[in-house]
């Protein structure tokens, strides 16, 4: 008995790819996502970094609005990590 191997096409990178290389999504119709594996994976890493830019970004805007906090801050945290005996 062979097995048939049926391809599933990923939306996103358009190649052909057996079931196991996609994640399971009950609401589709074949139970399985649209995109494969490695798409979205690199999905949710372009999603990070665009998350990780604007919290950064944020940081940085606070700071500009509110120096005198961030100095306070700073010396706090030079208190609290820096110990002389
Ligand atoms: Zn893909």
């Amino acid at each position: 008995m062979s097995e048939i191997i049926i391809l599933k096409k990923c939306t996103t990178c358009g190649e052909g790819k057996t079931h196991g290389n996609f994640r399971r999504q009950s609401k589709n119709k074949d139970g399985l996502k649209y995109t494969c594996k490695i798409c979205d994976n690199n999905k949710a890493k372009d999603r990070y970094k665009n998350k990780k830019d604007t919290i950064v970004l944020k940081v940085k805007e606070w700071q500009l609005l509110n120096p005198e906090k961030v100095k306070m801050y700073k010396k706090k945290y030079r208190n609290k990590h820096i110990r002389r005996s």
